[in-house]
Formats: structure tokens, C-alpha cells, sequence
């Protein structure tokens, strides 16, 4: 067992302090150039526990080096091979699964049984890369007498993607699978705040046979990520964070004549309507909410409460009232965001909303430590802060409305279009929200309402920039392109201009 992980085979919460980590290029362990780290903080403690390179654009220049020479023997490998790795990959993932959900829980500071969640969903996404030699065939066809036109999808050949801080395993192997088994070299930039669960990726990626320079972690903040996209060596760029950085990188590597697709951050409504099952809404809304405490793009973040469904919120006030920070979700990610997602409750109840569950006060059992409990606020007004923006914690705002025009009006005034929900015993109601509501990811009586695989994950307007979505096989298309072969091998007397 590394270094890294053998800190975390004690499965605990228990303070662990580890190494310092390193950039990976080209199979080896190296420093940043500069020198200037950065201190990886477990938010449930509230105290360093690692510390991350800021790599500078020299150190970028090295990776994209080490991927590009890697890259010509990899792309000759048989598709069938480079899954291979995947297959190993997952073995290792499936006999680590504890382990590195410890591992996640204390960079991320969501409680154990999340970040369990967090390495199976992981596992998936590799699964669905080992099924891809069965899913990427190509197709061919005579396209004419004695003349055959062939497509593949060939690599592009070194990409780069940057990740966010919420799920420090699952959304890197949102892209790693489709990229590698594609063909692909790789240069990935985690979240400065969570690089650990990466440094061991690269560490079993070693183990499952990956060759050297075909995976690269290059850490870092905003001067890494630019340097990623104006890379004259990086053909692709995928983002996930959010919608700020998500538009503004996006154009800076589309300006660089890259392909890119960047998700950003997310506002989504679940919409309530009197029929609704107060047993299952009520729970399934709060799971939403407080999962991960709110740091994830699919967590409810506004109830539309269409005319009187005040014995549903009332049970969904009781349940999260009875929830425990550190026990039933984790810890907010640092200090700032606290300050950020008590600012929104501050404001709305300053503004005359009503704060049925107050989660303000509450915190973990750790001395130190970044805590917020569930808070649940009534009557938020619909232009209000609270109502239209990303809080990002474990809070749910409650907007009353007449009827279901005025839900999805509501809903459609959002710029966001990530995930939205619908609450009802009818078909006919479900059927009406999600023909007409602006979100990619739509839900019937689910509160997290992810395509799971082989589904593409990927919202819409301001959720997303650029095509498609980044898993399932839309994946496989953003990191490869058709290359069409139009052959023939016996002169025609029969021609046409085609042949
Ligand atoms: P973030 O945008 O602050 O950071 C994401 C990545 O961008 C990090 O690697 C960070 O180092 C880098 N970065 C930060 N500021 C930058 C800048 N100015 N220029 C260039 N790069 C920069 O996001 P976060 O706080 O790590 O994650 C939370 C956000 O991510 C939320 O908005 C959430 O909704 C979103 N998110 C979206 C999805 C999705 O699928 N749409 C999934 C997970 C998280």
C-alpha cells in the first residue's frame, strides 16, 4: 500500500496529516518549478493536511511533452488492450474501495458512507470505458459499385481536463476512461483542494499497466488551468467546475483552437404539487439537499411549492431537522464558503423568508472543522439571492407559486438548465414539467436525477458549454474524431462519377 493511502487504512476520522504531493509526468514524481505550494486543508478538521505544487506553464509544457511522446505507441496499442488496463484498474479500484473512500472523505470532508458512494459510482464510469472495444466498431459500407467508405474514431492525441473539488475521483473518471481507451495521453489538473485521491489514481494506474507519459497530474489553480488551454499541444479540453470558470476557460480554449466542453455549476428546482408522495418526497428532497451537504451540481436547490403542499414541507422540515452534521453529512469545504452559504440565509431571512429549519449554529463533533447544518427557508422570494444564485451548502429554498405555469416559469427564469424534479403521483403533471422545463437532466420523483451509465451526464444554458455531454458515449465522441477511409480495389466498367 502507498504512502498516501496506507495513512488512510485506519478507517477513521481521526486527523491524518500525509506528504507533501507531486506533479506525475512522464512516470515519475517531480516538482513544480516554482516551488510555491499550497495547503490542502481537511475541512473536518480544519487543518492542513497535505500541500499541493502550484505549477507554472513550464511545468505544463513538461507534462504535455511526456503525454506527447507516450502518445505514439499508445494510439497503436489495439483498443482492446487499452481497456485492459481499465479492467485492472477496476479490480484495484473494487479491493481499495474503503480505503480511498477514507481517503476522499478526509481531502473532501463528506462523511464515509458518501464518499463510498462517490467510488462505486467511480467504478461505473471505468466500467463503462472496459465496455468500449464492444461499443466502437466503426461502420463501413459499400458506398457504390467496388467502392467502400469506412469511418473509425481515432484519437486526438494529448487532451487535458480540469476538475473540481466536490467529487475527487468520480468526475476525473468522468473523462479518463473514454480519453485513454480512445487513445488519448492525458494532462489532468485536479482541484488544488483535493489532489490526494489523484496522486493514488496514479499510482494504481501504474499497477494496472498504464505505460509512462499516458497519464499526467499536473496540480495547480488558475495560472495551471490557463496554461492548459493556450497549450499549442493540447487538442481537447474538458472543464467541470463552475459556470464563472466554465465560460471563461471555455473561450480561452476554443480561442486556442481547441475542442472543448466545460460544465459549470447548477440551480435546480424540484418542483411539488399536492399529489405528491409525502413519504417519498419528503425524503428523497432531503437526500438531495444535504447529500455531500450540498456540494454537488444535481443537489435540490429550490423547492417550487405549487399551492398547498404544506404537509409536505412540513415533513421534509422535520426530517432535516433531525439531521446531525459529521454524522449525517459532511463538512463544507472551507472556511469561505461558510461565510458564503450563511450570507444567503442571513439576507433571505433579513428579507422577510421564513427559516423553518436553521442549521446555522450546528457543526460537527471535531473541535475544528468547516460545519453547517440543513436549513430549509420558506417563502424565499423569487428574485432573491437565495432563490436565484448557487448557495452550494446544504440548503434548500422554498418558493411558493399558484400553479404549475408559474413552477415552470419560475424554473425557466433560472439561466442555469442542469437538473430539474417533479414531484406527483401523475403522469399527466410529469409529463407537462418535463416537456417544457430548461434542464438537461429531468427527474420524476428523483431528487438527484443523474444519467447514470451508459447515460451521457450533462446539463443545458449556462450548466454547460460546448456539445453534448462529458460521460457515456458522447464522452467517447469529444475525445475522438471519425477518420472516414473511402477505398477501392478493382477498376470499375460500370463507373459512375462516384467510383
Ligand atoms: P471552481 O470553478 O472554483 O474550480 C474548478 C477548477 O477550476 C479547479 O480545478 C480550480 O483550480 C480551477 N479554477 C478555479 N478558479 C479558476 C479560474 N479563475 N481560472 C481557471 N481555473 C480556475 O469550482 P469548485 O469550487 O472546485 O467546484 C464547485 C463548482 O463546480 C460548483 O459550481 C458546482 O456546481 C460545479 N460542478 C459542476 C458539475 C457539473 O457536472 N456540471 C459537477 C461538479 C461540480
Amino acid at each position: 500500500m502507498s504512502e498516501i493511502l496506507g495513512k488512510f487504512s485506519t478507517q477513521s476520522y481521526a486527523f491524518t496529516p500525509t506528504a507533501t504531493v507531486q506533479n506525475w509526468i512522464g512516470g515519475e514524481w517531480q516538482d513544480a518549478s516554482s516551488g510555491d505550494t499550497l495547503d490542502v486543508i481537511n475541512p473536518r478538521h480544519g487543518q492542513a493536511m497535505s500541500r499541493a505544487p502550484l505549477s507554472a506553464a513550464a511545468d505544463v509544457d513538461r507534462a504535455v511533452a511526456a503525454a506527447a511522446a507516450a502518445s505514439a505507441e499508445w494510439k497503436q496499442w489495439p483498443m482492446r488492450e487499452r481497456a485492459q488496463v481499465f479492467y485492472r484498474l477496476r479490480g484495484l479500484l473494487e479491493a481499495e474501495r474503503e480505503a480511498l473512500a477514507w481517503l476522499i472523505s478526509h481531502e473532501n470532508g463528506k462523511i464515509y458512507a458518501q464518499a463510498v458512494a462517490e467510488v462505486d459510482k467511480a467504478i461505473e464510469c471505468v466500467e463503462y470505458g472496459c465496455s468500449l472495444p464492444n461499443l466502437a466498431a466503426g461502420t463501413q459500407l459499400d458506398v457504390s459499385r467496388g467502392v467502400n467508405c469506412q469511418v473509425t474514431d481515432e484519437p486526438l492525441g494529448v487532451v487535458a481536463g480540469v476538475t473540481p473539488f466536490n467529487f475527487p475521483l468520480m468526475v476525473p473518471l468522468w473523462m479518463l476512461p473514454q480519453a485513454l481507451v480512445g487513445g488519448n495521453c492525458f494532462v489532468l489538473k485536479p482541484s488544488e483542494q483535493v489532489p490526494l485521491s489523484m496522486v493514488r489514481l496514479a499510482e494504481l494506474f501504474v499497477q494496472a499497466g498504464l505505460p509512462a507519459g499516458v497519464f499526467n497530474l499536473v496540480h495547480g489553480g488558475k495560472a495551471t488551468v490557463e496554461a492548459l488551454c493556450d497549450h499549442p499541444g493540447i487538442s481537447a479540453f474538458a472543464f467541470v467546475g463552475s459556470t464563472a470558470v466554465a465560460r471563461s476557460v471555455y473561450g480561452r480554449a476554443c480561442t486556442a483552437g481547441k475542442r472543448a466542453l466545460c460544465l459549470g455549476g447548477a440551480k435546480n428546482h424540484l418542483i411539488v404539487v399536492p399529489d405528491a408522495d409525502v413519504e417519498l418526497t419528503a425524503e428523497n428532497v432531503v437526500a438531495s439537499f444535504t447529500g455531500c451537504s450540498g456540494q454537488r451540481c444535481m443537489a435540490a436547490a429550490n423547492l417550487v411549492a405549487v399551492g398547498d403542499v404544506d404537509h409536505i414541507i412540513a415533513a421534509i422540515a422535520e426530517q432535516a431537522a433531525k439531521l446531525m452534521p459529521g454524522t449525517h453529512h459532511g463538512a463544507i469545504t472551507n472556511a469561505s464558503s461558510i461565510d458564503r452559504i450563511k450570507g444567503y440565509i442571513d439576507r433571505a431571512e433579513q428579507g422577510g423568508a421564513t427559516i423553518l429549519v436553521d442549521g446555522r449554529g450546528k457543526r460537527g463533533e471535531e473541535p475544528g472543522g468547516y460545519w453547517m447544518g440543513a436549513t430549509v427557508i420558506d417563502h424565499v422570494a423569487p428574485d432573491s439571492p437565495a432563490a436565484k444564485d448557487e448557495i452550494f451548502g446544504p440548503v434548500l429554498s422554498i418558493v411558493r407559486v399558484p400553479n404549475l405555469d408559474a413552477a415552470i416559469a419560475l424554473e425557466n427564469s433560472s439561466g442555469y438548465g442542469n437538473a430539474s424534479s417533479v414531484y406527483t403521483t401523475s403522469g399527466h403533471v410529469a409529463r407537462a414539467v418535463i416537456g417544457r422545463v430548461e434542464a438537461g437532466m429531468c427527474g420524476v420523483n428523483i431528487g438527484v436525477p443523474v444519467p447514470r451509465e451508459p447515460f451521457g451526464f450533462g446539463g443545458w444554458n449556462d450548466s454547460l458549454f460546448g456539445h453534448g455531454n462529458i460521460t457515456g458515449w458522447d464522452g467517447f465522441r469529444f475525445w475522438t474524431r471519425p477518420r472516414k477511409v473511402t477505398s477501392k480495389w478493382a477498376l470499375q466498367k460500370d463507373t459512375t462519377w462516384m467510383s
